[in-house]
């Protein structure tokens, strides 16, 4: 496979805070329709790492290639309309607005406006929060006030709103901290329904959880990558153990 062909390529990325590396020369590659989750010690740099991806952080050196258009030098809310959705480990939903409200209100600004003037695309947001709010399984709480919904069903509907946007990339810190086993189950299913047309990446501590969801995993320690492949050959690998599974 040739590097034009991954959704993303991370080529040779640092980035430094006051002179340190937090992330450090790192090279990843990720393929369409991949769920990668990214695990590795407090400090390993794995925040970072989503951060200059999606333009929250700027990098010191290397290049941000996704499908192929070099990102490095664009703006957060230009990487959005380009793709990229990344969600934080606390949800910034709308409390008192109904779940429908906190879709609706998501679709890309650009098509919201003329949504406004236009019957037809006030139509089509419509359908999309249905067919967004059937893939998050809150079809039937569309009327609800979100600040009602339990954690598990916050934190899918904040997925929802990034898929209002209709990303090609989806990056998740930590989806399932706090959840039920019950909820875990549903984020999983959630999460393999989102990549069978987009990319997914996600930070997690919960390897139950890892195990269950993820194409390959990325091992990070100390702004590099430690270690990548299927669970099975990342947990079992001396340095891995060494540095985060055996603790
Ligand atoms: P992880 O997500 O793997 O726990 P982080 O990406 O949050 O790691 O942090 C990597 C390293 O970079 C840590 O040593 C952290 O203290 C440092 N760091 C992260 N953000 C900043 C910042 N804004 N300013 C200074 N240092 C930072």
């Amino acid at each position: 496979m040739s590097n034009t062909d991954f959704l993303l390529a991370v080529e040779d990325l640092s980035v430094t805070f006051d002179g340190f590396k937090a992330i450090d020369n790192l090279v990843l590659y990720l393929d369409r329709n991949e769920l990668r989750v990214i695990i590795g010690p407090n400090g390993a740099g794995k925040t970072t790492l989503l951060d200059v991806i999606c333009g929250r952080t700027r990098a010191a050196a290397g290049s941000i290639k996704f499908k192929n258009e070099e990102l490095t030098s664009l703006p957060e809310h230009i990487r959005v309309r380009r793709g990229i959705g990344r969600k934080f480990q606390t949800p910034s939903i709308y409390e008192n607005l109904s779940v429908f409200k906190n879709l609706e209100l998501s679709f890309p600004q650009g098509r919201s406006v003329l949504g406004a003037l236009l019957f037809k695309c006030t139509d089509e947001v419509k359908a999309r929060v249905q067919v967004v709010s059937e893939e998050i399984g809150l079809a039937d709480k569309l009327d609800v006030e979100a600040g009602q919904l339990s954690h598990g069903q916050k934190q899918w509907l904040e997925i929802g709103m990034l898929l209002m946007q209709e990303p090609e990339l989806l990056m998740l810190d930590e989806p399932v901290a706090g959840m039920s086993a019950r909820e875990r189950e549903l984020t999983a299913g959630l999460l393999q329904r989102i990549c069978k047309n987009r990319s997914v990446i996600v930070i997690e501590h919960d390897m139950d959880f890892v195990k269950q969801i993820a194409h390959k995993v990325t091992v990070m320690h100390q702004g590099k990558i430690l270690a990548e492949g299927t669970m099975d050959k990342v947990q079992n690998d001396p340095r891995v153990i060494d540095v985060y599974l055996g603790h």
